[in-house]
């Protein structure tokens, strides 16, 4: 098996053949043009034939309904016409005294690598298109036809270095099973073609075109491709899928209906996310808000610390992307399985009881004030709360607290908006906690469940290690009394309290759940539409 880990463009799994698109440019000749004028004449009648095609493509896809690809081809008939476009063509003719082709794959060339380096992602994209023009001449000029993708029986993973934007409009797509290619942006008309399909998509994977006729898994939320998986990973991927295909098949469904049970008893039901671009995936799955953002993901697989301005603008995005819903970010949790090369953290014996999480933030307080200044920055852009994890004591949250007190008064002082409305809540991830928990519901303004460490903690039994799994019972007595004894707690003060764990999504639990009287439970994106399912199948009358 091989594993090549690209960027993802849209989420979703795809289990298929993969088929190499050789999509390869032909040379174009450089040629000593001896008149001139016979090569502008002959530049301008293929422009004039290259905007017919592309009127012609541009009516078909209206006529398909399929506006975006129809705008492309609008983008690229005024292109055509562009000054600049036209001026580098001319010159390469008149100053260079070289043929059409070569000046036009000059002209093309050059302006796109304008295009490319340019800071805006929607122009970086655009470089795609001015090559896909400059293409569509010089095959003009040269009366070769543009190659096309051979029609296949099977749908298949389509893998290509780069796909231009009229040979993506071109593709049947009841044959695509997903895109995978070596460049492109998430811009990219691929970009834009997958998301509108709900296909798995791809960029920056760098593959072999000898994977061609393989079998693969493209994990579109990972922005993996797996080729030849082993018996494992294929099941495990195909159990995967299927979720998502059920989520998808709910989407339709109960997108936009209430989580609420035959009885009349509501819940919320949030989204657990990584990263910006999650929130796609938990907005099209109609989450009613982020129950769990976590944030170490902004600091992994780096060189150095995120300063401030990086983390603001990710709280930002996902704050304004989320549009009013509620966006619970949880400060920095690493340690333990999550290790930061630029911490310098020393070697442990039990990292998993050891030095992690707000033990680490509390330890080095500049490195939190960060976080808390970029969080509550954002807070003044949507409806963001604060949790912190691993708490273990009161006066770890009391100085918490001072903390975030702190960091408030300084941006006051230094007159940078934020919402004085900021929540904050610890998560009940150890035993402790839950067994302090009504001494904690006094000190907070919600509680979040993270039944992944508490099951690890309560059983002792480390969640890494694989051996472990059938001491891992999430379902364990105890575990259901800790949980029990949370949202008691939390409701004894009036304090809400959700649960963010793997669990959470577990639908043998709803009822459970529902009968504690539990008021979020945050899942995965794809199991949203699955836990409202059971929460509507469910009666707690009987
Ligand atoms: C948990 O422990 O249940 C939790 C949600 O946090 P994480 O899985 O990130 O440790
Ligand atoms: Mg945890």
């Amino acid at each position: 098996m091989v594993k090549l880990q690209g960027t993802r463009v849209f989420g979703g799994y795809a289990i298929g053949t993969v088929s190499f698109f050789d999509n390869k440019k032909e040379a174009v000749e450089r040629r000593h043009a001896a008149d001139p004028s016979a090569e502008e004449a002959r530049f301008n009648e293929a422009r004039e034939k290259a905007k017919a095609e592309l009127q012609a493509l541009c009516d078909k896809t209206m006529n398909a309904a399929d506006d975006e690809s129809a705008k492309i081809f609008e983008v690229h008939q005024m292109m055509l016409d562009d000054l600049d476009f036209e001026d580098a063509v001319m010159e390469g003719i008149r100053t260079e005294g070289v043929n059409a082709e070569y000046a036009v794959q000059q002209a093309g060339q050059n302006l796109s690598e304008v295009f490319a380096q340019m800071d805006d992602e929607y122009m970086r994209a655009r470089a795609a298109d001015l090559l896909d023009i400059s293409d569509r001449v010089i095959a003009i000029l040269s009366g070769k036809k543009k190659k096309t993708l051979s029609p296949t029986d099977e749908p298949v993973i389509l893998l290509a270095e780069d796909l231009s934007p009229s040979e993506t409009v071109q593709l049947d797509r009841s044959k695509i099973l997903a895109f995978v290619t070596r460049f492109g942006s998430v811009n990219s008309h691929t970009a834009i073609l997958a998301r509108s399909m709900g296909i798995p998509a791809i960029i920056g994977l760098d593959f072999d075109a000898a994977m061609d006729g393989h079998q693969a898994i493209v994990d579109g939320y990972g922005g993996l491709l797996l080729t030849d998986p082993d018996e494992e990973t294929l099941k495990h991927y195909e159990e995967r899928k299927q979720q998502d295909d059920e989520a998808r098949a709910l989407l339709g469904e109960l997108k936009g209906k209430e989580n609420i049970t035959l009885d009349g008893r509501t819940i919320e039901i949030f989204a657990n996310i990584g990263g910006v671009d999650d929130v796609e995936d938990a907005l099209r799955n109609d989450a009613g808000g982020v129950g769990l953002f976590r944030s170490e993901f902004l600091y992994l697989g780096r060189e150095d610390y995120p300063d401030e301005e990086t983390q603001f603008q990710a709280y930002k995005t996902v704050a304004e992307k989320m549009n009013g819903k509620k966006v619970i970010i949880r400060t920095l949790d690493i340690g333990a399985d999550k290790r930061v090369s630029y911490f310098d953290l020393p070697p442990e014996e039990n990292p998993a009881l050891g030095y992690r999480a707000i033990r680490i933030c509390l330890d080095r307080p500049d490195v939190l004030r960060t976080q808390l200044r970029a969080i509550l920055r954002a807070s003044a852009f949507g409806n963001i709360a604060v949790m912190y994890p691993m708490i273990a004591s009161v006066w770890e949250i009391q100085r918490l607290k001072e903390l975030f007190a702190e960091v408030q008064g300084d941006l006051s002082d230094e007159h940078i908006a934020f919402s004085d409305e900021v929540e904050q809540g610890v998560m009940i991830e150890t035993p402790a906690a839950v067994l302090i928990s009504e001494e904690l519901a006094q000190e907070v303004d919600f509680f979040s469940i993270g039944t992944n460490d508490l099951t690890q903690y309560v059983l002792a039994a480390d969640r890494q290690n694989p051996r472990l799994a059938p001491y891992s019972d999430a379902h364990h007595p105890a575990l259901l009394r800790a949980i029990r004894m949370t949202v008691e707690s939390a409701h004894r003060y009036g304090k809400a309290v959700g649960i963010c764990g793997e669990l959470a999504a577990d639908t043998l639990m709803t009822e459970f759940f529902l009968q504690l009287g539990v008021d979020e439970l945050s899942v995965t994106p794809s199991m949203v539409l699955a836990v409202r399912d059971a929460v509507r199948k469910t009666d707690l009358r009987g």
